[in-house]
């Protein structure tokens, strides 16, 4: 079920207060306009009424996908998260994938990857692979690099996008080379999902940093 709640804010622009609704939980099988919101991102954005500007509002929100079994917990840090790790246990016996995302954007992002079946470690690992081989290649700078996204994958074969201010560079990777990558050092990939992990370009980067002894 899919539960509310209204508190108040501060518009970040006018610093004029107001009651916004924010959702505290979606479940993506019993509200599919939700989940569709959740993907767009506008389920986020509000207008403030005093100076009507738009601006996206983060608050701890449960997404649960029962179709897909993976619930994602959006929350810039941790803490609060006591009830949610004791859901952890029988989440996990019924196969479901238990991940945090700190920011919206990893959160549609997570999204689309789940829903698509894919591997969110094999798309960090390509995501990473993708930004090492544009700077090695001197497409540019590593500063000017603006996002690395996961597009989709097809026939085996995934999609990294990396963009600048002015350019995306576009990189193919073979599912079957991430996975052979992963399972040869499983150690290091490996992940507690009790702990609804952060599987992001921060994870991913701090087990490279690890294992050239720079942590
Ligand atoms: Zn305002």
């Amino acid at each position: 079920m899919s539960r509310t709640k209204e508190v108040k804010y501060t518009c970040p622009y006018c610093g004029r207060e107001f009651d916004i609704t924010v959702y505290e939980s979606v479940n993506s099988e019993q509200d599919p306009d939700l989940r569709d919101s959740c993907l767009s991102g506008d389920l986020f954005r509000h207008s403030c009424p005093h100076c009507h500007t738009d601006f996206m509002v983060q608050y701890p929100l449960v997404y649960a996908d029962p179709q897909h079994k993976f619930v994602l917990w959006l929350s810039a840090s941790t803490g609060e998260e006591a009830a949610l790790k004791t859901a952890a246990g029988p989440l996990l016996k019924q196969g479901y994938k238990l991940r945090r995302c700190a920011t919206i954007k990893e959160f549609t992002e997570k999204i689309q990857i789940f829903e698509d079946g894919v591997s969110d470690i094999a798309v960090e690992l390509a995501k990473y692979d993708s930004f090492i081989e544009f700077i090695d290649n001197r497409r540019g700078n590593p500063a000017d690099v603006t996002s690395v996204e996961y597009q989709r994958v097809n026939d085996g074969v995934m999609k990294i996008n990396v963009r600048t201010d002015d350019k995306g560079l576009s990189f193919l990777i073979p599912m079957d080379l991430l996975e052979e990558e992963i399972r040869a050092e499983s150690d290091r990939f490996a992940i507690n999902e009790e702990e609804f992990p952060l599987i992001n370009s921060d994870w991913i980067i701090s087990l490279f940093m690890e294992s050239s002894g720079q942590a």
